[in-house]
């Protein structure tokens, strides 16, 4: 017998797990459980960066991204509570090579209603005073953009969703997805069965693990990712511009009143995802230092405050696996957010609700983002990608 039943069972409360559940009870109100094998946010989610941004180079990204901002800039409203929203404006640089793809993108994502432009060197002066632009002519520019907390826009969501009546279990583990005639009936944990209809596995690279005993091989795989914490300079007390410099394959962001937050190049893949360094390493805090005092000079004397790593799930096009898991009626899978995740969660809760409930996804189309698209051959690029970290695996069309 059953330890317990759901309607909708979901499993990871990351982000994403708790976005779908606050969606689920929106759109419907059934009975939805949510488990994770350790707590709300405790891997990516916890660790993320958090930028809110919608320069992607690919349309079905970019949508969710817009789609996504109006809840970080309405989060009181639509979810309840606080996100954390800080607007910074944000800059996107990227190499001169680059430049043409660059004034592509800025039409293609103005033509999807993002408030952006192409600015010059001295508008980017303008723009933050202090930044070193001697190597740049041009940057794309997002007046609106900035960042949140991620840890508090699950909370909110899970928060909401449970005012609804769903529920979360903590360090409840998935071990196995059952099924039988061809469809979903639970999920077996370490303290028993959870009997559910519908089971959405929304577990980062643990995902394959999950799926792998029913002949479902899902490309994911965990990559290391590092962030130095640095005390701001006197001269930038009150804040500044966040960006991504794709010529030092760096990113920047104020991190409340007193730091700022620091990511570069990705890292190592790693053998063990429960397993791994969380700290930073030497090498990483000088080469960003030294990045970031050139992008920046101010930050020349700045002192480290902390570090830590967490790891991206990582798919072959660095586009996320959203959708139903073919073979198996009423299982879904949402993963592969390949560190690019956190300010998409919003509307892929939004689509991926609408997906289970109504059969299909109105908000944002995620027929792309099918589990089969690499086995059909149809990864997702841009028609623009650029040549650095954020864009490392994509393999532009030619031309
Ligand atoms: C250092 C860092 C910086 C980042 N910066 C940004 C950024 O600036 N902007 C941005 O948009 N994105 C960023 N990301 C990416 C973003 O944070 C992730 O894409 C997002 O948090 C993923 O959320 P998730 O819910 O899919 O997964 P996770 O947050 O990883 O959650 C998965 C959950 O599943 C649980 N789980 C796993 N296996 C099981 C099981 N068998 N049974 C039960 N539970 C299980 C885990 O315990 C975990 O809580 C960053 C990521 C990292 C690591």
């Amino acid at each position: 017998m059953a330890w317990r039943t759901a309607d909708v069972l979901i499993v990871g409360a990351g982000i994403h797990g708790c976005s779908l559940a606050f969606h689920l009870m929106r759109q419907g109100g059934r009975r939805v459980l949510t488990i994770d094998k350790q707590y709300l946010g405790a891997a990516a989610t916890g660790k993320s960066s958090s930028l809110v941004r919608m320069h992607y180079t690919d349309d079905p990204e970019a949508r969710l991204a817009v789609r996504s901002y109006q809840y970080f800039r309405n989060w009181a409203e639509v979810v309840g509570g606080d996100c954390g929203f800080t607007q910074t404006g944000f800059l996107r640089l990227v190499k001169p090579v680059d430049y043409p793809h660059l004034r592509k993108n800025v039409d293609r994502l103005q033509c999807l209603g993002v408030n952006t432009r192409v600015v010059t060197r001295d508008e980017i002066a303008e723009i933050q005073p202090g930044l070193n632009t001697a190597d740049v002519e041009i940057a794309a520019y997002e007046p609106e953009s900035g960042y949140a907390e991620a840890t508090l826009c699950a909370v909110e969501f899970m928060n909401a969703a449970r005012a609804a009546g769903a529920e979360l279990l903590s360090e409840t583990r998935a071990t196995a997805v059952r099924v039988a005639g061809g469809r979903v009936v639970g999920v077996a944990t370490h303290r028993g069965e959870i009997a559910a209809p519908t089971v959405v596995v929304v577990a980062s690279v643990w995902t394959r693990e999950l799926l792998q005993p029913l002949g479902v091989e899902l490309p994911l795989y965990p990559v290391r990712h590092q962030v130095a914490f640095l005390l701001r300079p006197p001269a930038l007390a009150r804040g500044h511009v966040m960006a991504i410099d794709g010529t030092l394959d760096m990113y920047f962001r104020p991190h409340g009143p007193a730091l700022t937050l620091v990511g570069a190049r990705e890292g190592e893949v790693i053998d063990d995802p429960d397993h791994y360094d969380e700290g930073v390493s030497e090498e990483f805090l000088l080469t960003v230092a030294e990045k970031l005092s050139h992008r920046f000079p101010p930050f020349a004397e700045a002192g480290f405050q902390r570090g830590i790593a967490g790891f991206y799930d990582m798919t072959p096009d660095s586009k996320p696996l959203l959708g139903a898991v073919p073979g198996y009626e009423g299982l879904y899978v949402e993963a592969g957010f390949s560190g690019t995740g956190f300010k998409i969660a919003p509307a892929v809760g939004e689509a991926m609700a609408e997906l289970i409930t109504n059969g299909r996804a109105q908000t944002v189309d995620l027929t792309l983002f099918r589990l089969t698209r690499f086995a059909e051959g149809q990864p997702i690029y841009g028609p623009y990608e650029y040549h650095d970290y954020i864009s490392k695996h994509a393999q532009p069309a030619a031309g």
